[in-house]
């Protein structure tokens, strides 16, 4: 007697080795979720993954490859698998906003940072307050070094500070998605040629004072002068060294 037909298995894998797999991507998905890889970082080799996951190196593969196709991660030619994303939508925008050109995604910054100004304005608190002071200073201090990736560091997250001083977590959310996107095609564009006029200190002195209009049009005032300049390649400047058409 020959067994039925549908649980013979797959041509593929089998039922029992695709579920390992599916434990291999938890296990590595809670690793970058987590933040014990982090975005940027380079992941342990397959041999180490098989070992500390005591699977074969075969499914390792499996599971990194499906990471992978998530966006999650990036294998890099000769140098090893890095990580890419932190969540399948911080991974999808970030792959939409690599292929994207520079106007619109600076439009969407514009669309987005200007709301959030204008609430964390309204709705700092205390604690947002001396961050934020923290996080300028030390942007200011990094403007008198001659490290563009110390200073693009230090840009993103004071501009991450001021989303979050806005108090909305949704739109926290999705502005980390797209920073994080927007911080790794900076990395990518190290032109070093810096801005003559990069300061952000109304803008953060606006939040503080709790001026909701002002510091929506400092917000405004910033983007739109980088809009402007964006359809000329010779323009070069820190905020956004997004790649044009690919
Ligand atoms: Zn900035």
């Amino acid at each position: 007697m020959s067994a039925p037909v549908s649980e013979a298995p797959g041509p593929l894998r089998s039922t029992r080795r695709a579920g390992l797999i599916d434990q291999v991507i938890d296990q590595l998905r809670t690793q970058i979720t987590a933040g014990a890889w982090a975005v940027g970082e380079r992941i342990p080799t397959e041999t180490e993954l098989s070992q500390l996951t005591n699977t074969s190196r075969n499914t390792v593969r499996e599971a990194v490859q499906s990471l992978v196709h998530a966006g999650l991660l990036e294998r890099r030619q000769g140098s090893g698998t890095y990580v890419l994303a932190a969540s399948e939508l911080a991974g999808a925008v970030s792959r939409r906003v690599a292929k994207a050109r520079r106007l619109d995604v600076l439009e969407v910054r514009r669309t987005l940072e200007v709301g959030a100004a204008r609430l964390a304005a309204r709705r700092r608190t205390e604690a947002d307050i001396a961050h934020l002071r923290e996080l300028h200073d030390g942007r200011q201090a990094a403007r008198l070094l001659d490290d563009v990736d110390e200073l693009v560091a230090r840009d993103v997250r004071l501009h991450r500070a001021i989303v979050q001083a806005s108090h909305n977590p949704v739109l926290t959310d999705l502005y980390e998605d797209l920073v994080v996107a927007l911080q790794e095609n900076v990395r990518l564009n190290v032109a070093a040629v810096a801005p003559a006029d990069d300061d952000h200190s109304a803008l953060v002195e606006a939040v503080i004072a709790g001026d909701a209009e002002t510091a929506a049009a400092e917000a405004a005032a910033f983007l739109d002068a980088l809009i402007a300049g964006s359809d000329k390649e010779d323009v070069a400047d820190l905020e956004v060294r997004v790649q044009p058409e690919n």
